[in-house]
């Protein structure tokens, strides 16, 4: 008895600390996190409880509850990974209750060979695995990459042969078979499995942050666009595009006219509001190809690949027009704003970015110039 409760606790404690540091990793995702903590929860009720089971300390038993903990603990760990994936989950929590509840009935059934238990735990615990995978599935490649598909599926199935083998095995790593038949093997299989589960979830979310990182990285953080560092990024590809097609790309730099006195006079937050329709509004002009960038204050560089200069100035005016006839309101009050817009198209050589830039900087400042809410393109009077 000594030796059978001196191995639940460590099968506890080992439990616990590696579900801790998987749900540390998941922290920032809540509902995940909040989920996987209840899953650990039932996980090691369900232990506790077939061990009390095993060596009849309390002279009862639990079969039924060891049965709702483990289903339960597998919904929650479901519900951890469509949450994880924003995927809908396979049952409220309401509904988890009761089917762990209903689920866990056959357990009550005769069992005299010993085998139909675990068999039907099993069955149900592969169902839910099923089910899940099955939802979860394409959002994981669609994340992780199509071209590491065959990895994901062997992480996916380790995982389910894991779970597999601790339904049937009953959480236990002593009981049936016998401690004698097989001591060691069960406690090394279980660990290594946990242990690429672990892994697995620490490489998915280590991706995943270092993907938003390099999102939040490269995006101004009011207007959702391209910021000046995810500028230079395109436009390395459009000048890779460029030399390789020996197609022209064009510059259109749009200034916001007065953007001072908007906020002087409505406000900086009627400013925020007008800079992030801006945004949007010259964004639903341009082509997926193309790209846009908040040049910082109240300047907007949009790229346009494979596109000359009398295309790209017609462009212009087509985007000026839309703004100057588009009702901003903020607050109940109309604002009106305009636009400055400087085009430029790149040069037959491969130039620098600045280069492109200063010609669409000097052309935007020749219209503020002459009136503002008009384009100027480089090169032309
Ligand atoms: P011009 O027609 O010559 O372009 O005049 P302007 O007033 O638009 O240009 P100016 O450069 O004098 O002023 C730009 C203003 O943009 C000043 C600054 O307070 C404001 N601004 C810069 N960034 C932001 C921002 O993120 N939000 C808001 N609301 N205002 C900003
Ligand atoms: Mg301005
Ligand atoms: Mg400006």
């Amino acid at each position: 008895m000594g030796t059978a409760w001196t191995l639940l606790v460590t099968q506890l404690l080992i439990y616990a600390a590696g579900w801790r540091a998987c749900e540390s990793l998941v922290s920032r995702f809540q509902e995940t996190s909040r989920d996987l903590s209840r899953s650990a929860f039932c996980f090691a009720l369900a232990i506790a409880l077939s061990r009390i089971e095993e060596t009849q300390a309390l002279q009862l038993t639990p079969s039924l509850l060891i049965e709702f903990a483990k289903t339960l603990g597998f919904l929650y760990v479901s519900s951890a990974c469509t949450a994880f994936f924003s995927r809908p989950a396979l049952a409220s929590p309401a509904q988890r209750w009761l089917l762990a509840a209903l689920l866990s009935l056959p357990a009550q059934l005769p069992d005299p060979g010993g085998h139909l238990h675990s068999l039907i735990s099993s069955g149900i615990n592969a169902c839910i695995a099923l089910i899940t995978l099955q939802r979860i599935y394409p959002a994981i490649l669609d994340e992780f990459g199509h071209q590491h598909r065959s990895m994901i599926l062997l992480v996916l199935v380790l995982f389910a042969g894991l779970l597999f083998a601790e339904s049937m095995q009953g959480f236990s790593w002593v009981a049936h078979p016998q401690p004698t038949d097989s001591p060691v093997i069960w406690p090394m299989l279980f660990m290594v499995l946990n242990g690429i589960l672990y892994l697995g979830t620490a490489v998915m979310v280590g991706i995943r942050l270092v993907r938003e990182t390099h999102e939040q990285a490269i995006h101004d953080p009011l207007t959702g666009i391209l910021n000046r560092r995810g500028l230079h990024l395109v436009f390395e590809q459009f000048q890779a595009a460029h030399v390789r097609q020996k197609k022209p790309f064009s510059f259109l730099l749009a200034d916001i006219d007065h953007f001072k006195e908007i906020n002087d006079r409505h406000g900086h937050a009627a400013g925020d509001q007008i800079l992030i329709e801006v945004a949007d509004a010259l964004g639903a002009e341009i082509r997926a190809a193309d790209a846009i960038a908040r040049l910082g204050g109240e300047e907007f560089l949009i790229l346009l690949g494979d596109t000359d200069l009398p295309y790209a100035f017609a462009l212009a005016e087509r985007l000026r027009e839309n703004i100057a006839l588009h009702t901003f309101q903020y607050q109940g009050k109309r604002i009106h704003v305009t636009l400055s817009i400087g085009v430029s198209q790149s040069k037959q050589l491969p130039e620098a970015f600045s280069a492109t830039l200063e010609r669409a900087d000097q052309a935007m400042y020749a219209a503020k110039r002459a009136g503002r809410n008009r384009c100027f393109a480089a090169g032309t009077p």
